[in-house]
């Protein structure tokens, strides 16, 4: 009896050391240009459809550059704003500082999930300390921060809802564990430090611990994989012109079309897909085709 007691507990061992080793290749990406040269063609995975894609599309959707070349335009902040405070629902496990804290719900959300995370991991520190501004909350901090530390109205990420700056109630970001986590962490939750330590020369921003960025996934975690910050992978995405990426099951076909005046471009016919604007020239379709579990 004892025997067996003994192996039991040896296949649940095994089985648990299976189970992780699993998820993390789960995780895990793979990143292939699918662009055909010689073809000039796309891998659709599938039947296409025509689209007709307007010039303003440039300036819509969760991929858009926002720097110091590259301004918001007046329709990027995201249309699902909302006050922080009254919705509890979305708050739960971290503190906002202060009454009036505002971001995209869709955004709130991924946020709460990922704190959610974090706090079956030990982290209960976490706070939001300042997300969606509009433009004269800027030209405010702008004016009181000096340039080294804000950026002028219209040319902050905080300005589009996408972005929000987190920190720990009990220490400063750059040394909490908090900070710590999100470094390691936010790409599975589709957040990118948006300012790291070794990329101050291309954001021309000093390094920002606490700032984060929504982008969505796969596009964090191929950023995470490829360690670019946003400039470089739209750069990288204008290069490749298409890349497929293998992450969590699925597939995805990732598209850049070069957009000057209003167009077609071919979009999938029976998967799903996201079209964002990159606030430059251009629009990435991202098609993610449902894989078969092997
Ligand atoms: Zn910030």
């Amino acid at each position: 009896m004892k025997k067996w007691g003994f192996i039991l507990i040896i296949l649940i061992c095994l089985g648990f050391a299976f189970t992780n080793v699993q998820s993390y290749f789960d995780s895990k990406i793979n990143i292939e240009n699918s662009y055909d040269q010689n073809d000039g063609g796309r891998d659709t995975s599938g039947n296409v459809q025509t689209k007709e894609i307007t010039k303003e599309q440039i300036y819509l959707g969760n991929l858009l550059l926002v720097n110091s070349e590259f301004p918001v335009h007046q329709q990027s902040m995201k249309s699902d704003v909302v006050h922080l405070t009254p919705r509890h629902e979305l708050t739960q496990n971290y503190v906002l500082m202060g009454s009036d804290i505002y971001l995209s719900e869709d955004v709130a959300r991924e946020f709460s999930t990922m704190i959610l995370s974090a706090e079956k991991e030990g982290l209960h520190n976490f706070a939001i300390t300042s997300g969606f501004r509009n433009l004269n909350e800027q030209e405010l901090l702008y004016q009181q921060m000096g340039s080294d530390y804000a950026l002028p109205p219209g040319n902050s990420e905080h300005n589009l809802g996408l972005s929000l700056d987190v920190g720990s109630t009990q220490m400063k970001m750059a040394s909490a564990p908090e900070g710590k986590w999100l470094e390691k962490n936010a790409w599975k939750y589709g957040f990118i430090l948006r300012y790291p330590k070794d990329k101050s020369k291309i954001t021309g921003i000093q390094y920002e611990p606490w700032h984060i960025r929504y982008v969505g996934l796969p596009h964090s975690a191929i950023m995470q994989e490829k360690n670019f910050v946003l400039e470089e992978y739209l750069d990288f995405l204008k290069g490749e012109k298409q890349i497929t990426a293998h992450f969590n099951e699925e597939k995805y076909n990732i598209t850049y079309y070069p957009i000057t005046e209003n167009t077609t471009i071919e979009v999938p016919e029976n998967h799903p897909y996201q079209i964002s604007g990159n606030n430059i020239d251009g629009v990435i379709v991202t098609e993610m085709v449902p894989v078969t579990p092997r």
